[in-house]
């Protein structure tokens, strides 16, 4: 009989299976995760739905995971140590920034079994794909925490065997704490959110208002450097071939310069903390789009005019755009006018570095995709998550209606609490009884727009839920019918990624 090396080798499938059977076990083997290195086998396996690393050697004290060794090879579970361990040995499982001229797409797997879903989407096709890309909300709403989203992302391209490289993304985070926290996890981007250091009521402000918090806030020199630098200037970028202005007057420059000053100086301790403390490059994106009003031209070019002259190199902005980009369902808006600003924030993004424009929200947005690759030319940063863990539910729906219509109505009940924490304009009237639905039609609440939202925004409500004895409510039985149905949750992800992926010419 050949020993564990060789049949890992030979991808032999049925000796490996026989081999670490013990009993009735419900037993996976993933055979395009089988790669050999230094002498050592490797393959990623469920047992039970348990994940585990089986490795094989001559020499099993070669074998640098941790796990129970017998003959030739060693099963090792997957637990926070072996994560690390892996990532020692095989390079392709650590997180990294992409590469400038590539666009780049956020998958978000919010409950860390979705990644090797999203490795086969994007498999094949011309995009980074970003695996790992948590805010502090999610960490908070799903009660994980960073170094498991990462964990889970190494997971999925070691299960797929997926070697191209994928991100990591601190998102949205608002804090030197929380940018800690999330560069000491392993993160390869870091997107700063500086809602909370802008002040937009100045875009509302009379001139006199304005020149007081000006003349309060700023001494003499400062002032006169901005004003002179910016007061009625005008600067160029080009659009379609043609120079078009930007210009300041007077208030213009105090607006910008009140709205985004103290941003722009944390921004740049960030960057500065960022290349001091990260041996490795670091993707830095600066989201102003969570702020509730469009980013103008104007904005943005005095933000990025501002960071170039602090020599803060980014990789992409994410503005605020004209028009909604609310959770899991298309753009509301005047499609002309998006394509002319984004055309605007392009240029502007050209002449300052030619960082990538950011696309958040960026879920189920089909009809703006391909206005998005065109005007880009395929040089983007989109964020997805939530259509993720909608499709999940949708497994529900298609496999577990009972359980799914218990889901379904504790959303309806969560629904106020959870509407306080997101901007959408949800009809709950426009929502079908699903108890007036027969069990092969629930899948069909996943077309309506307003049943999408309820379920998008309820998902920390639906995970955390618990009974009167504490016990959780749902979780445990999603997360058995999301891994005994693997193969039927990572085909509804290929089919709604992929389609995002291909409207974006990916
Ligand atoms: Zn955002």
């Amino acid at each position: 009989m050949s020993g564990m090396f060789e049949m890992i080798e030979n991808h032999d499938r049925d000796g490996i299976t026989e081999k670490i059977r013990k009993g009735n076990e419900n037993l996976s083997v993933y055979m395009d995760s089988i790669t050999v290195e230094n002498g050592i086998g490797y393959c990623a396996v469920k047992i039970d739905h348990e994940r585990y690393i089986l490795a094989a050697c001559e020499d099993v004290n070669a074998i640098e995971l941790e796990g129970e060794a017998k003959d030739d090879h060693k099963l090792c579970k997957w637990d926070e140590e072996n994560a690390e361990r892996l990532r020692k040995v095989l390079p392709y499982t650590v997180p990294r920034a992409c590469d400038k001229d590539k666009a780049s797409f956020g998958t978000g797997d919010r409950l860390g079994l979705a990644g090797g879903g999203h490795v086969r989407c994007v498999k094949g096709r011309d995009v980074f794909p970003v695996l790992a890309q948590q805010s502090i909300r999610e960490l908070t709403q799903t009660e994980r925490s960073y170094r498991d989203v990462i964990d889970c992302a190494s997971w999925a391209v070691f299960q797929e065997g997926y070697q191209e490289g994928f991100g990591a993304d601190g998102d949205h985070l608002k804090t030197m704490e929380e940018i800690q926290m999330a560069v000491n996890a392993g993160a390869s981007m870091i997107t700063l959110d500086l809602s909370e250091k802008l002040r937009g009521e100045a875009f509302g402000l009379d001139k006199e208002a304005l020149t007081k918090v000006f003349e309060d806030e700023f001494d003499e020199d400062e002032r006169e450097a901005i004003l002179c630098e910016y007061e009625n200037q005008e600067f160029y970028i080009e659009v379609d071939g043609e120079k078009q202005p930007i210009k300041f007057v007077y208030k213009d420059v105090l607006k910008n310069v009140i709205c985004y000053y103290k941003g722009i100086e944390f921004a740049t301790e960030v960057y500065t903390y960022l290349q001091e403390a990260c041996s490795e490059k670091i993707d830095f994106e600066i989201s102003i789009d969570e702020v509730g009003f469009p980013t103008t031209p104007r904005s943005h070019y005095f933000v990025a005019s501002e960071l170039d002259k602090r020599r803060v190199e980014i990789d992409s902005m994410a503005p605020c755009f004209v028009g909604e980009f609310q959770k899991a369902i298309d753009y509301i808006g005047d499609k002309e006018k998006f394509s002319e600003h984004l055309k605007l924030h392009c240029a502007i993004a050209k002449k300052f570095g030619d960082y990538k424009i950011s696309v958040h929200s960026g879920s189920d947005k089909f009809s703006v995709y391909p206005i998005i690759a065109e005007i880009t030319q395929g040089r983007f940063h989109v964020k997805t998550a939530g259509t993720s863990w909608v499709e999940a539910v949708k497994l529900i729906a298609l496999k577990r209606p009972v359980l799914y219509r218990e889901i379904h109505k504790y959303a309806l009940e969560s629904f106020n609490e959870a509407a306080k924490l997101y901007h959408v304009t949800t009809d709950l009237e426009n929502i079908p009884d699903v108890d007036g639905l027969d069990d092969d039609k629930l899948a069909e609440l996943f077309d309506n727009n307003d049943a999408r939202q309820l379920i998008h925004i309820t998902y920390g409500f639906i995970l955390r839920a618990k009974d009167s004895k504490g016990k959780p409510l749902f979780r445990d039985r999603l997360y058995e019918a999301w891994n005994a149905e693997e193969d039927a949750h990572y085909e509804l992800l290929e089919s709604h990624i992929g389609k995002h992926l291909s409207l974006l010419g990916k």
